[in-house]
């Protein structure tokens, strides 16, 4: 049986207490909130932090509420995103959420621990036996090293994935950040230091394996907004497991259409084919004309250069870059009104034709 390091624990009462915890942890304190990815990690000794400071009493992290926009605590479990019907009108944080690991772990995991939650890799998420093998990486060099998220140092090691790269390339998956950032969301961080100050959940994110996160050590991600836009949208999520897995691939779409069709407003965010989530510049392209078959396939082709995933998730990365372009030519067809429901299937077969893992 894996068995967590000795840690202190304390038990926070308000965003408050839990912020000051961090404070004077000296970035040696991290969060506790549904713990579905910290505690494996600890056990694993990937994270190995001398305090953990537990959100799970902190009521104020739980509140929803509707005011001309949609505030959603950070310590909202994910089967109370999916359960609140009031979210339905937000389609790709609905699909995303729903889609993460299984309902009893939604039970349990956080809004806020989703989008917080560290970046994956084939190298790095193994038990501590299999990493000493192969003499650990740069993302977690051993025992001796404390490796909290925004507080680990530039890593010692080799970076089994590209042994010259001086970065690690450990990969974001989660899944309700493309479909929050698609919708325009704002987070709001806490500190003692600063009080609250709020950034778009895009720039949360750091394209760095191991520093992740743009968020300070000692920052506490407190509440989510997302504007009532009248965007529609969706996500689609590529995974090995129909049951649950984590995503191969998450791609998330907002678009509000105009009179005639016309596309007034579109965001497109690509996941887990990088360390951070992407939000395409090229979402402007569909912007002031109706989504076409040609407009699609314009868009396609021009996006279709920031899906570079590496060798080190699921299935072969050639074979993911393809359904890179099924998938966004997907998610724009399903908003503008298609039947979409054959494409996974498509994908699916297309898998079965193409890749040998599968
Ligand atoms: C079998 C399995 C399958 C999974 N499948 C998926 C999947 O398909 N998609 C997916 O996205 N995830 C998946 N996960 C990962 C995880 O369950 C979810 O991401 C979950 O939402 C994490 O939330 P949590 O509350 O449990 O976070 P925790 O484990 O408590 O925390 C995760 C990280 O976030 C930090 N954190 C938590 N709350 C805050 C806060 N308020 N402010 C600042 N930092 C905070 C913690 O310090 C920690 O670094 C899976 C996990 C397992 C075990
Ligand atoms: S990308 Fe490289 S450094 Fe990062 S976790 Fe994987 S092997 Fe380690």
């Amino acid at each position: 049986m894996m068995r967590a390091g000795r840690f202190r624990y304390v038990v926070a009462k308000s965003a408050a207490e839990a912020a000051q915890a961090l404070a004077d942890g000296g970035g040696k304190a991290m969060l506790l909130a549904g713990g579905t990815d910290l505690v494996p990690n600890m056990k694993r000794r990937q994270q190995m932090p001398e305090i953990v400071v537990s959100l799970r009493q902190v009521a104020e992290l739980r509140e929803v509420a509707m005011n001309g926009e949609t505030a959603i605590g950070a310590g909202v479990t994910l089967a109370d995103v999916v359960r609140d019907p009031r979210l339905r009108q937000h389609g790709a944080l609905f699909r995303a959420v729903a889609q993460v690991a299984t309902p009893l772990i939604r039970n349990t995991a956080t809004l806020g621990g989703n989008l917080c939650l560290d970046t994956r890799c084939n190298y790095y998420d193994q038990n501590y036996e299999w990493r000493r093998a192969i003499d650990f990486c740069k993302k977690a060099p051993g025992p001796e090293a404390v490796a909290i998220d925004a507080v680990a140092d530039d890593g010692d090691g080799t970076c089994w994935v590209a042994p010259s790269s001086a970065r690690c390339w450990a990969v974001s998956s989660t899944d309700s950040a493309p479909a929050l950032i698609a919708l325009g969301a704002r987070v709001t961080l806490l500190s003692s230091r600063d009080g609250a100050r709020e950034i778009p959940l895009e720039a949360l994110f750091h394209d760095d394996g191991m520093h992740y996160m743009t968020k300070r050590a000692d920052e506490v991600l407190t509440r989510v907004r997302v504007p009532h836009d009248g965007v529609r949208s969706t996500y689609w999520k590529l995974r090995r497991r129909g049951a649950f897995d984590f995503p191969a691939l998450g791609v998330a779409a907002a678009v509000r259409f105009g009179t005639a069709g016309v596309v007034e407003h579109a965001r497109v965010v690509l996941g887990a084919v990088a360390s951070k989530p992407l939000l395409l510049p090229e979402s402007s392209l569909l912007v002031g004309r109706a989504l076409t078959d040609d407009a699609i396939a314009e868009f396609v082709d021009a996006t279709a250069r920031w899906a570079k995933p590496l060798d080190n998730t699921d299935f072969l990365m050639t074979w993911r870059k393809q359904v890179s372009k099924l998938f966004l030519g997907g998610v724009l067809r399903e908003l503008r009104g298609d039947d979409v429901q054959t494409f996974p299937l498509l994908a699916r077969r297309a898998a079965t034709l193409r890749n040998p893992v599968w």
